[in-house]
């Protein structure tokens, strides 16, 4: 059975700690609530394509320290082939995350001498992929990736959240450029989504440029349209795009239509946003179809 999505790129472990304020020098508080689970975009977006009752595979690095050991575990328990997963001996990175009743947030990340893989650490799976999800943070891990899926006929999706040399790399290589707000507007020079639309429509085949609660807009060849974000009561937007992905790859990898696509991804995403974490928040196939259904 082949893959239907193998996610390449950055897996980390979250500590969130919710407090009642941000402690001041030498000040100790006591914290309401702990969520400890696994992070990164690719991974999230693993976890996504797992919930929704679709097979995925995992592509990045976990150190065989205590969080990468949990976070493999907390892929594996979700279905997720991980057999692509590199293990090594520095640090899993790790963050944590103060969140104080009005979502502000204060975080602190540690990954040590971690560097992004090199290209022979891919480890291809043993089977071929319906479509395969980047968010960059491989650079070069990624391009074996993206010759691999090449050669399977593999659809390619490119998760842009930042400019940096992995999305810039893979922007114009992959089949679908789904961007941020924030690329579009660091590519471009200029806080202009629309235009930023039309510039890279110009280089890609499929351009997707999310705007969070506005929704997002889209450019196929000579097509293009805008589609408004599913009304929901948002607690915390974290993990909003990583979902956003992993339902736009899902969607692709079973064929959908190009309209229902995009409708399947957007309430994916802001189901996410109803629940407090990424991770947690990531909904199921049921839920989604719940949101679909109206
Ligand atoms: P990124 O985190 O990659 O910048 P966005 O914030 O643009 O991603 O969110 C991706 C998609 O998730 C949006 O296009 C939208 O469909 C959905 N989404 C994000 N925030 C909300 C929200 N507050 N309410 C409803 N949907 C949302």
């Amino acid at each position: 059975m082949p893959l239907d999505v193998l996610c390449v790129g950055h897996a980390s472990f979250d500590l969130v700690f919710t407090v009642p304020h941000h402690p001041a020098a030498d000040e100790k508080i006591f914290a309401d609530a702990l969520l400890a689970c696994g992070g990164g975009p690719a991974a999230n977006a693993a976890v996504t394509v797992a919930r929704l009752g679709l097979k995925a595979g995992f592509a990045g690095y976990l150190a065989t320290d205590l969080y990468g050991e949990r976070h493999l575990e907390e892929l594996a328990e979700a279905g997720i082939d991980t057999r692509s997963v590199v293990r090594g001996t520095s640090p899993t990175p790790l963050s944590a995350v103060l969140v104080k009743p009005d979502g502000r947030r204060a975080l602190v990340n540690y990954k040590g001498d971690t560097r992004p893989l090199p290209p022979q650490a891919f480890l291809a799976p043993a089977t071929s992929a319906r479509c395969i999800l980047f968010d960059g943070h491989e650079p070069e891990l990624s391009k074996p990736a993206l010759a691999w899926g090449q050669t399977h006929g593999a659809a390619t999706v490119l998760d842009a959240g930042s400019l940096h040399a992995g999305t810039e790399w893979l922007m114009f290589r992959v089949g679908h450029l789904v961007a941020s707000e924030k690329f579009a507007a660091q590519w471009l020079g200029e806080d202009d989504p629309e235009q930023a639309l039309t510039a890279l429509a110009e280089r890609s085949p499929c351009v997707v440029i999310t705007l969070g609660e506005r929704g997002l807009i889209w450019r196929r060849g000579a097509e293009s349209g805008r589609l408004p974000a599913f009304p929901v009561e948002a607690v915390d937007t974290t993990g909003a795009g990583d979902v956003f992905h992993g339902a736009y790859a899902a969607g692709l990898a079973t064929g959908m239509d190009w309209p229902e696509l995009l409708r399947y991804a957007s309430a994916a995403g802001a189901l996410c946003c109803t629940r407090l974490g990424a991770r947690p928040g990531i909904p199921s196939r049921a839920e989604v179809e719940q949101v679909l259904a109206g």
